[in-house]
């Protein structure tokens, strides 16, 4: 326990440093599978025989980084509107699928949740045979996604037989992982580059307009288990294509990994299970390539999650970073140094001179400037004459005094105050931070939980940060921007 303990200081004090704490990270991949497998440079050889990709799913690791096991547990505060939706986006997939697939796995980030059974080459006889089996294999749940993603190397059957050898297979593995909680998805297959493919001394001939049939038939005949994935009508017109015309360049499979991603996300912020099909780009009002959170792998990939957009805003805004290249840790616990090092960042980093008058923080530690700063600002302080406890968690009520200070301190209009006697648990305010808190309920920074209770005292994640700071800046900070630009 004390051991964690220490570990956990230790990841909290580089957290704001330039370190990318790839050695967390790393301790996380050990037990990773390697999951599809690399082949060699013949690669467009369909009809060679090469190693398959199956990989076995590891679970999803706990960031390192996260405190759980040192600090009492966070009640959910209202900032958390769509917690229950949050649960509905798968958190794994499992990918089927041909060479094209296999290349998707290679071209995109490394992604634990992900588990691919792909083959080069492979079509309808080896997925009756190999990919079926192999699937049965994987502990579908609730969790996962499964899509599959095969058909382009069928073009010598008929497609309407075809299409029905797949379809018997995909609906009875749907019915099965259906009961069991899971998402399943076929993925419509993506065009090909007719004018390349002519160019080139292929042994195959596909053409786009036996790709439309098949996708129609294979949409005809899935059952209602199954969802059909459109992404061909969005990416149709600007994959690039390899010189063999079937596959693409690796910044096209991304842009087709993004989009699965997303799209089954967006499946998942429905409602009811009404299929979602996208008609082209612009219907989308979160650009899965410009995502700055996509690179982590502990976020929510539902782009409507509330802590998806949350972190996207906080990321792209430079208020917040991630704590390594892939982990955002947004369970974590945030603490009065973090709290104090984010309205810092926001501030544009100001020089400071001097020394602090606090006698547990030291010079060169991340906090250190921005807590001399939000002294002498008067947008924090101490937890007594001359300590500041940067490593103990902020409290709900602190950080609404933090931003309060900070509002103040900026010239904000901090007229607006709500009354907290609404709240069942607003006897709990402290005093110091009534007047604080009476503003961020106003200005809808801060609100009660479902319970209608305020929670002063109960601390903040990673992700609730995010979000409060998201209301922060829309709110109060835009606004009053706008007001003196006018
Ligand atoms: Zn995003």
């Amino acid at each position: 326990m004390r051991r964690n303990w220490i570990v956990w200081m230790l990841c909290l004090a580089l957290l704001f440093t330039v370190l990318p704490l790839q050695a967390l990270a790393a301790e996380d991949t050990k037990e990773e599978t390697t999951q599809t497998e690399a082949s060699g440079d013949n690669e467009d050889k369909d009809t060679e025989k090469e190693a398959e990709a199956t990989a076995t799913p590891s679970p999803t690791p706990t960031p390192s980084a996260s405190p759980s096991a040192t600090v009492s547990p966070t009640p959910t505060p209202s900032e958390s509107p769509a917690a229950e939706e949050e649960d509905r986006a798968p958190s794994k997939y499992l990918f089927i699928g041909d060479s094209r697939t296999v290349e998707m796995s290679q071209a995109v980030t490394e992604d634990k949740a992900d588990t691919f059974i792909a083959q080069r080459g492979a079509g309808i006889d080896w997925f009756c045979s190999e990919a079926v089996k192999k699937a049965k294999e994987v502990k579908v749940d609730t969790d996962y996604a499964v899509l599959f993603l095969m058909g382009v190397n069928d073009r010598e059957e008929d497609a309407s037989t075809v299409t029905k050898r797949y379809c018997d297979e995909i609906n009875a593995l749907a019915e099965e992982w259906t009961a069991l909680g899971a998402d399943v998805y076929f993925v419509s297959v993506t065009a090909v580059d007719e004018a390349k493919e002519n160019s080139y001394t292929y042994p195959y001939n596909v053409k786009n307009s036996w790709i439309a049939e098949f996708n129609k038939l294979m949409q005809k005949q899935l059952s209602s288990n199954v969802r059909y994935l459109d992404i061909n009508s969005v990416v149709k017109s600007h994959l690039s294509c390899r010189a063999d015309g079937i596959h693409y360049n690796d910044s096209s499979y991304q842009e087709i990994y993004g989009l699965l991603k997303n799209d089954v996300a967006l499946y998942n912020a429905v409602t009811d299970k009404t299929p979602y099909t996208a008609k082209n780009a612009s219907d989308k009002t979160h650009d899965v390539t410009a995502c700055s959170s996509k690179a982590f792998t502990d976020v929510n990939k539902n782009p409507y999650n509330w802590q998806h957009s949350a972190i996207d805003y906080v990321t792209e805004k430079g208020l917040m970073a991630g704590i390594s290249d892939k982990l955002f840790a947004p369970n974590s616990t945030v603490t009065r140094g973090m709290a104090v090092t984010m309205l810092y960042a926001l501030e544009g980093k100001p020089e400071v001179s001097g020394a602090s008058r606090f006698k547990d923080i030291k010079s060169g530690q991340y906090f250190y400037k921005p807590i001399l700063w939000a002294d002498g600002a008067g947008v924090a302080n101490g937890t007594g004459e001359d300590a500041f406890s940067p490593m103990v968690a902020v409290t709900r009520e602190q950080f609404a005094v933090m931003l309060y200070g900070y509002a103040r301190f900026s010239g904000f209009d901090t007229g607006n105050s709500a009354a907290l006697d609404s709240f069942k648990d607003a006897k709990n305010v402290s005093n110091y931070a009534k007047e604080a808190l009476c503003w961020a309920v106003a200005n809808g920074v801060m609100s009660g939980d479902t319970g209608g209770r305020l929670l002063p005292k109960s601390s903040l994640t990673r992700a609730q940060t995010a979000a409060m700071l998201r209301s922060f800046m829309e709110n109060i900070v835009i606004p009053a921007a706008g007001e003196s630009a006018a």
